[in-house]
C-alpha cells in the first residue's frame, strides 16, 4: 500500500514539507485548523501601518493545487505506539510517518497577570493574525505623547531579532506621526541579534524615540496588571499607552503532551532527518525542534522542511538519507528603507546542528543609505518569494 504521511499544521515548516513531500512522489495529508495563515514575517510592517493585514493573508487553494490533501481540522492527541492521531472533529487517522510542524507555545503561566485573557487587551502579537491587527490598531490609536513598551524574553524563542525589527518599525511611526512619543523595550536579555546593526539605525534614525533597557538596568519583567494597564519591571513601575508583551516560549501543547518535548521545553531531533529523539516516526521542525545552532525563523523552518521530506522519502524507500546541509537568512527593518540581514549554514554534528565554520555572514556595519534600502528590498523579495513558494 502506499505509504501514509501526515503532515500537522499549515505554516512555514509545514506546508513546505508537505509540498516536498508531494513533488517525491509521496501522497501528503497537511492538518491545520485556520482556513487563513497570517505570516509573522512581515507583521511587523503591518504593525507599523506600512502594509495590510490582508498582504501577510494567505488561503490553501494553492496548497491543493500542488496535490497536497488539505485538511481543517486540530490534532488533539498523537498515539506515537500504534501511529494514528485524533483530530477534534473525532475522526482517528493512521500514518506511517508523521511530520510536525506546529509552531510554539506561549507561556501564558510565566509572567504574573499576563495570561491568555490579558492577551485580548495587552497583545503578544507573537502569532500572527487578529493579534497583529489589535496591537496595529492600539497604535494607530494612540495619541501623541504617548509611551508604548515592548517587552522581550530570554532566548530562545520565536525570531530572534523579530522584538528590535518591532521596535524600530515602531519607532518609525512615532518620528513620523506622533513625535512627542517613544517606545522602551524591556528585555530580559543583555545583548541581542545584530545587536550593532540595530542600534547604529536607531542612533541614526530614532535617538529621541527609542530605549532600550537590558536585564542589567532593570530591563527584567516582574508583573503586568491588565486591568490598571500598568506593568512591573526592576526599573520601576511603567504606565504605557500601549503595551506588548512578548511572553516566554514553549514547544506547542500538543509537542508536550504527546511526549516529544524534553525538560528544556523543545522538541529533540535527530539532526539528519529530524526524528524525534523521544518518539520513533514522528519528524518535528520548525520552531518546536530544538535545532541546535540555527535559530527559530521561518526560513529554517523551510530549510529543514526539504531535509526532513527527503528523509522521509529515503527512510520509507528504505534509503538512507544523506547528511544534509541547511541555510538560514533573516532580513530586518529599521525603517522601510533600512535593511539588513543574517545569514549562517549549519550542519549536523553528533546529535546536534552546528554552525559551518566561516559560513556566518552579517550585513556591514558602515553600509551606505543605498546598500540598506537595497536590502530592504531583498528582504521583501524573499518573502514575496517564499509565501509564493508556500501558498502560490
Ligand atoms: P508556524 O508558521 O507558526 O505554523 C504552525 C502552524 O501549526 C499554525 O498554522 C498552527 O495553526 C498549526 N497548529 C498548531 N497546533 C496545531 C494542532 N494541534 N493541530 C493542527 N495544526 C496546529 N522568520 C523569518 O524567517 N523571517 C522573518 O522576517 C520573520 N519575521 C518574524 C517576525 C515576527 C514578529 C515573528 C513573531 C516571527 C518572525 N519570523 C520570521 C519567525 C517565523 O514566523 C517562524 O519561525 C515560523 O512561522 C515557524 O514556522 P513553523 O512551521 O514552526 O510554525
Amino acid at each position: 500500500a502506499a505509504p501514509r504521511v501526515i503532515v500537522v499544521g499549515g505554516g512555514f515548516g509545514g506546508t513546505a514539507a508537505a509540498r516536498a513531500l508531494v513533488r517525491s512522489g509521496i501522497a501528503a495529508t497537511l492538518i491545520e485548523p485556520s482556513t487563513l495563515y497570517a505570516t509573522c514575517p512581515s507583521s511587523n510592517a503591518v504593525i507599523a501601518g506600512l502594509m495590510p493585514m490582508s498582504a501577510i493573508t494567505f488561503g490553501y487553494d494553492g496548497v491543493r493545487r500542488a496535490g497536497v490533501t488539505v485538511v481543517h481540522d486540530t490534532v488533539t492527541a498523537i498515539d506515537a505506539d500504534a501511529r494514528r492521531i485524533g483530530l477534534a472533529g473525532g475522526q482517528s487517522l493512521a500514518y506511517d510517518r508523521l511530520v510536525v510542524s506546529a509552531g510554539i507555545g506561549l507561556r501564558f503561566d510565566a509572567i504574573p497577570g499576563y495570561d491568555a485573557a490579558a492577551s485580548a487587551t495587552i497583545p503578544h502579537a507573537w502569532k500572527a493574525g487578529a493579534q497583529t491587527a489589535l496591537l496595529a490598531r492600539q497604535i494607530a490609536a494612540m495619541e501623541d505623547g504617548g509611551l508604548v513598551v515592548l517587552t522581550v524574553p530570554a532566548l530562545p524563542y520565536r525570531c530572534p531579532p523579530g522584538p528590535y525589527e518591532r521596535a524600530g518599525l515602531i519607532a518609525h511611526v512615532l518620528k513620523t506621526r506622533k513625535p512627542r512619543s517613544k517606545v522602551i523595550v524591556l528585555d530580559a536579555k543583555d545583548s541581542f541579534s545584530k545587536q550593532p546593526l540595530f542600534q547604529a539605525a536607531w542612533t541614526a534614525l530614532y535617538p529621541d524615540h527609542i530605549e532600550w533597557v537590558p536585564l542589567g538596568k532593570g530591563g527584567r519583567l516582574d508583573s503586568v496588571d491588565a486591568a490598571a494597564r500598568t506593568l512591573r519591571a526592576e526599573a520601576g513601575l511603567f504606565r504605557p499607552a500601549v503595551i506588548n508583551v512578548v511572553p516566554p516560549q514553549t514547544a506547542p501543547r500538543l509537542c508536550i503532551e504527546a511526549g516529544l518535548a524534553n525538560a528544556g521545553d523543545w522538541c529533540p531531533v535527530d539532526p539528519i532527518t529530524f526524528e524525534s529523539a523521544l518518539r520513533p516516526g514522528i519528524h518535528v521542525i520548525g520552531d518546536a525542534a530544538a535545532a541546535g545552532a540555527m535559530p527559530k525563523s521561518a526560513f529554517s523552518a523551510f530549510a529543514q522542511a526539504q531535509v526532513c521530506a527527503g528523509a522521509v522519502a529515503d527512510l520509507l524507500a528504505g534509503r538512507a538519507p544523506p547528511e544534509p546541509k541547511l541555510i538560514n537568512v533573516c532580513y530586518s527593518l529599521a525603517a522601510p528603507d533600512y535593511g539588513f540581514s543574517i545569514a549562517g549554514v549549519y550542519r549536523p554534528e553528533w546529535d546536534r546542528l552546528v554552525t559551518v565554520p566561516g559560513s556566518d555572514g552579517l550585513s556591514p556595519e558602515d553600509a551606505s543609505p543605498a546598500l540598506r534600502a537595497r536590502e530592504a528590498d531583498l528582504g521583501r523579495a524573499w518573502f514575496a518569494g517564499m509565501t509564493r513558494q508556500l501558498f502560490g
